[in-house]
């Protein structure tokens, strides 16, 4: 409960396209990024006459994303014809699942702050992508372009929807809980779960309620397309119900979408513009009804789901959770991780320079761990070479942050720098000499018993040295000098 005195409930929609080869109802290609209308056929186009023919892939896909969230599969589904008209829609009506969906009660645990809480799945169903619609120029009245393009390639790739119960409590959670499913989706292969590139986005239902009353008044956030646009658009609409509440206003039910240059959630439209889809079973599908046999050889196809694989590699690298966690985040990040190991670093300091310097550079450039620019070999090599003394730790960072920015191979930099530490001691000797001369009277207090000064000295031989001098052997030669 947050701390004005209201619970916040939260549900959430994902919907999440299948990497399938081809579409839901036909044969056309589903791949991102073709010459617009050129993956169409009759079929996706709803010409009149044509059949669709369900992809057995998608079905299979859609089973195991219900197994992976412990949800039970229908012994029998039904595709429904969601009925409504939008340029985008070429049949004038979606090919979905209404009241009998091929995946029903299921849950996802979530972890927030060590608190874990398990948020209900009520079902997971299957239905195709609408088109796309690029609206161009501008009439300079709200929601008003010129004119509009339709592409319909993405009319009729498969599409899931997976619906959570009311059980999330707050904006992080909300994003944690999206993170979550995105993991185990991107694990299981089912879909490339590309937020930005719109193949998985979320709705999210939200209203505020006094403890221990019936929910209150919700409004329905659309397409949100990143975590971050998760928890942004939830943290505002959240204050936006609340001070609403306070003032003693109405929340009004209401279909909102979120402003991400502004940060804001505005109102799409309210709940008197509510489509009536009248639902009826598709005619020209048969109903699903899978065999047992098929569900528990998917059942027993699941890899091991990101949740078993965080606490695998806690236990046996010894790591903290959060560094398991940030280890076992995707399948890629646990790739890097075994490929640092593999070069020989230590499992905890392979985690420490992920979550440190790696993180740090692939953060602001926005980029994913799968498209990084220095190789784990690469990290691994300069690693070894603090490891043997070659370069210090700071000068590691250093070089890691450059090769990042400039995709070099860590080593190559330290080589082409000249930054490898001196530790020939007849080198150290003779700067030691020469900043004891010029430090005379700090000697002189070193050598009556002040300590302290031996840092000072320690710190103008290192300047001195650029930086490059092995501490230890540095140390060892000043000592010497010095003579106590
Ligand atoms: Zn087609």
């Amino acid at each position: 409960m947050s701390a004005n005195g209201y619970e916040t409930v939260i549900g959430l929609e994902c919907h999440v396209e299948l990497s399938t080869a081809s579409k839901m109802f036909c044969a056309c290609p589903t791949e991102f990024g073709g010459e617009p209308n050129t993956r169409t056929c009759p079929v996706c186009l709803g010409e009149p006459g044509s059949l669709p023919v369900a992809n057995r892939k998608a079905v299979e896909h859609t089973m195991l994303i219900g197994l992976a969230l412990g949800c039970e599969i229908a012994p029998r589904s039904l595709f429904h014809r969601k009925n409504y008209f939008y340029p985008d829609m070429p049949k004038n009506y979606q090919i979905s699942q209404y009241d009998l969906p091929l995946c029903v009660r299921g849950a996802l645990d979530v972890e927030v702050d060590g608190d874990r809480r398990r948020v209900g799945i009520t079902r997971v169903h299957l239905e195709e992508d609408t088109g796309k619609t690029l609206h161009v120029g501008t009439t300079g009245r709200i929601h008003e372009a010129v004119y509009s393009l339709v592409d319909y390639n993405r009319a009729g790739i498969p599409l899931v929807e997976i619906v959570s119960e009311p059980d999330v409590r707050s904006a992080v959670e909300a994003q944690r809980y999206v993170s979550e499913l995105r993991s185990i989706l991107e694990t299981l292969g089912v879909s490339d779960v590309r937020m930005e590139e719109g193949s998985m986005r979320c709705d999210a239902n939200i209203s505020l309620r006094k403890p221990g009353e019936g929910f209150g008044t919700k409004v329905e956030i659309k397409n949100l397309n990143s975590i971050r646009s998760v928890g942004r658009a939830l943290t505002f609409e959240i204050e936006r119900q609340r001070k609403a509440l306070d003032a003693g206003e109405r929340v009004v039910q209401e279909t909102r979408h979120f402003d991400e240059g502004a940060g804001v959630t505005k109102t799409l439209r309210s709940k008197e513009e509510a489509f009536d889809y009248r639902y009826f079973p598709e005619p020209d599908l048969v109903p699903i009804e899978p065999e047992r046999a098929w569900i528990e050889t998917l059942r027993g196809s699941l890899p091991e789901l990101p949740e078993a694989r965080r606490e695998r590699i806690a236990t046996e690298h010894a790591l903290t959770p959060a560094q398991a966690a940030m280890v076992g985040a995707s399948g890629a990040s646990l790739s890097y991780f075994d490929r640092l190991i593999g070069g020989g670093v230590e499992p905890r300091e392979a985690a420490v320079w992920m979550s440190g310097e790696l993180a740090r550079a692939l953060n602001p450039a926005g980029v994913g761990i799968e498209e990084t620019r220095v190789s784990p070999a690469g990290l691994a090599e300069l690693i070894a070479l603090v490891r043997d003394g070659t370069i210090n730790l700071n000068t590691a960072k250093k070089v890691f942050q450059e090769a990042f920015a400039a995709g070099k191979e860590p080593a190559a930099l330290v080589a082409e720098r000249n930054l490898a530490q001196v530790s020939d001691t007849s080198a150290i000797a003779s700067v030691v000499a020469d900043v004891l001369a010029q430090n005379a009277p700090e000697v002189e207090r070193y050598r009556a018993g002040e300590d302290k000064v031996f840092g000072f000295l320690m710190g103008q031989v290192m300047k001195a040295l650029k930086g490059q001098g092995k501490p230890d052997a540095v140390q060892s030669v000043l000592r010497e000098a010095l003579g106590r």
